[in-house]
């Protein structure tokens, strides 16, 4: 688990990235690098690297937003988020605590989930890099 101070995160996140990761902002939607994005590999968190999301999970939902119907393993958290009159789950990154987006019971089978994920809050790291480490 990863702490630093506010001070610390802004001089490692760009003002975008903060915004995101540790002020709960929201990207507009269709605005992020990875919406379409379609390569293979594994999407990772910007604040601290940890794995997050796998390609093959990866769908377009439509909404604007980097969509995916799994996370990896137990890499993320979520917590209640009644922000804007709205309950939600809110998605959270579980070794840094950033925030990352929302999660909903919407999505494609076979989970029937959708991680709704801001590009800011994430990384992406092709395939053929994982090879070569
Ligand atoms: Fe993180």
């Amino acid at each position: 688990m990863i702490e630093k101070t506010e001070d610390e995160w802004k001089l490692t996140l760009s003002s975008e990235e903060y915004k995101v990761l540790r002020q709960c902002g929201t990207e507009p939607p269709f605005s992020g690098k990875y919406v379409s994005h379609k390569d293979d590999g594994v999407y990772v968190c910007t604040g601290c690297g940890n794995e997050l999301f796998s390609s093959d999970t990866k769908f377009d939902s439509g909404s604007g937003w980097p969509s995916f119907w799994a996370q990896m393993g137990d890499s993320v958290e979520t917590r209640e988020d009644t922000r804007y009159g709205m309950v939600r789950l809110e998605v959270i990154c579980g070794n840094c605590g950033g925030h990352l987006g929302h999660v909903f019971d919407d999505g494609p089978t076979p989970s029937g989930m959708r991680y709704c994920i801001n590009s800011a809050a994430l990384d992406f790291k092709a395939s053929d890099e994982e090879i070569q480490e």
